[in-house]
């Protein structure tokens, strides 16, 4: 099976390495090219479907356009906004399967979301897939809150309608049992800085969508008592989904255990 990425940039991916082992795991024939699309993402897909990929992920900063040119988006797709895998068939198809990453990755890591307070930092596509698993999950609220308050106003009233049972809101960080950090804090080439501020009563659990290393957000949640997870759970767990939607499911029990090999390799 042809596949790839499409990104800006893309040098730092792990993708190809995660794909290369998974084909590897599941002894499939799969080539997996990242391709920086410094120009059209759409001239980018018309060469990638005339050379006959099955699909692609899509990344940073591309995943609001590839939403904008599929022909059809799943219903997730459409809620957040955001496409991080295309489907080629006759049709272009975009889902995006980071909330779902995210929710089996809370579940691997044993955290329980239910009935809790959400604090999500942030208000891009990572945290809006964020603010869906954490309502999927059945969490009681969820705050976004973003250093631009219009931004999280939106993420908030995109993801209200769809969960009844979860409040959402937007503003300054409130008290929460379960922080996610879903800024680039952290990432290489950005401040390692916590976004939470210390008077803020401490988390039960933190989520950081930031992988491979440890940034000053874990070690702040980890200081005040909390159970702490990086992002590198969501990033197999998200990959493994996307292989789903190519191929066919594979079933939460072979994710899980699949997951345990991959996490090896994408943190080596
Ligand atoms: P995005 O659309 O650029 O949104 C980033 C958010 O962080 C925005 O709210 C932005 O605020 C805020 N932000 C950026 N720089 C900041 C700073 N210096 N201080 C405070 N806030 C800042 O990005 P995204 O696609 O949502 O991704 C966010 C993070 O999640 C990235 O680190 C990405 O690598 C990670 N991620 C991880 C996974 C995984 O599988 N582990 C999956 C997806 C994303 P403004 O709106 O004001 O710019």
């Amino acid at each position: 099976m042809k596949l790839g990425l499409f990104g800006r940039p893309v040098a730092h991916s792990r993708s190809p390495r995660l794909f290369a082992r998974l084909a590897v795991l599941l002894k499939r024939p799969v080539s997996y090219e990242a391709v920086l699309v410094a120009g059209r993402l759409q001239v980018a897909v018309v060469r990638a479907r005339a050379a006959g990929w099955r699909g692609a992920n899509v990344t940073v900063p591309l995943k609001e356009t590839a939403a904008a040119l599929a022909d059809r988006l799943t219903s997730e797709a459409a809620a957040l906004g955001a496409v991080n895998v295309l489907r080629f068939g006759r049709l272009v198809e975009g889902h995006n399967t980071d909330a779902d990453g995210l929710r089996d990755a809370l579940r691997a890591a044993g955290f329980a979301v239910r009935g809790k307070r959400a604090l999500v930092f942030g208000a891009g596509g990572a945290a809006r897939a964020a603010g869906w698993a954490l309502a999927r999950e059945g969490a009681k609220s969820v705050r976004f809150s973003a250093r631009t308050p219009s931004r999280a106003r939106r993420s908030a009233h995109a993801l209200a309608p769809h969960f009844p049972n979860t409040r959402f809101s937007a503003g300054a960080p409130a008290a929460a049992e379960v922080w996610v950090n879903a800024t680039p804090l952290g990432m290489k080439g950005f401040p390692d800085r916590s976004p939470a501020p210390k008077s803020l009563p401490s988390p039960a659990l933190a989520v950081d969508l930031v992988y491979g290393r440890r940034t000053a957000f874990q070690r702040d949640a980890a200081a005040r008592g909390a159970r702490v997870a990086d992002g590198a759970g969501m990033l197999v767990h998200q990959a493994l989904r996307a292989w789903e939607y190519w191929d066919k499911p594979l079933g939460a029990k072979r994710r899980t255990a699949l997951a345990v090999p991959l996490l090896k390799e994408v943190l080596k």
